[in-house]
């Protein structure tokens, strides 16, 4: 079995997502074609970037809308499955981050807003980065925030593991909260750190790690809406594959 060298927090969440598509998109390199959720992601990281950015006199509600309606002025209408589908999820985008971003109008800017970190753990034997998009730092608090289109609980426990991993690794530190908002839902998923999780953190990327390096137990999502937007879902029905990640591991 080969040994992998570097993992990304995208990678990993590919391979969450459905490891035959993980396969065809980052071994194979086949056609990866955009689909509505990474344009409305897009969407939503370049509307908590902007906010965070502003003074925090100026971080209202209205501001929101305003920026809501800038970067979805770009959404094609074409990406999504329907016309109804289009306004339904710019309207729960609208009402659940104008809903969950309100709060953070008073508070100091954050000290990571979308950084890339990355650091050997030695644990792993591997290269491990992770993007915070939101981590605010004071003395007696360190909370770190995400907004997600939305997630399944396997995502969920991904960025909860790889935050605390980072946290404790990079920044010696552990978070009071880790906090997870999934848009199309509305819900906010609020994690609270104890003394074992470093442990836990260390155990789910390792068999992440093992999991990714032998190809022979890769298997299909059962996820259905992920196969209505995949691009591969012709070849995938038709082929049988002998999966070879060396490409990607060397
Ligand atoms: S069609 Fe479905 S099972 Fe096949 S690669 Fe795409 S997401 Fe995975």
């Amino acid at each position: 079995m080969n040994q992998i060298q570097s993992m990304t927090d995208e990678n990993l969440r590919d391979f969450i997502t459905c490891p035959y598509k993980f396969y065809f998109e980052l071994i194979e390199k086949k056609k990866r074609s955009i689909n509505w959720r990474q344009v409305v992601q897009h969407v939503v990281n370049k509307v908590v970037f902007s906010f965070y950015q502003l003074p925090a006199e100026s971080r209202h509600s209205v501001c929101v809308l305003k920026l809501i309606d800038e970067y979805w002025g770009k959404v094609s209408p074409q990406i999504f499955e329907s016309r109804i589908q289009y306004y339904t999820v710019v309207a729960k985008i609208t009402d659940y981050l104008m809903e969950n971003i309100q709060s953070e109008s008073r508070k100091s800017p954050p000290l990571f807003l979308f950084e890339k970190l990355n650091t050997y753990i030695e644990e792993l034997n591997v290269d491990l980065s992770l993007t915070f998009d939101v981590a605010e730092w004071s003395d007696s608090s360190f909370v770190i925030k995400k907004y997600l289109v939305d997630g399944t609980p396997e995502m969920l426990a991904l960025y909860y593991h790889l935050s605390i991993v980072f946290s404790e690794k990079v920044l010696k530190r552990t978070p009071k909260r880790v906090e997870v908002v999934t848009l199309l839902d509305g819900k906010r998923h609020v994690f609270i750190p104890t003394s074992k999780d470093l442990k836990e953190g260390l155990k789910f990327l390792q068999t992440m790690k093992y999991s990714i390096e032998d190809s022979s137990n890769y298997f299909k999502t059962k996820n259905v809406n992920e196969c209505n937007i995949c691009p591969f879902l012709e070849e995938c029905n038709q082929t049988i594959h002998e999966f070879s990640p060396k490409k990607y591991l060397s």
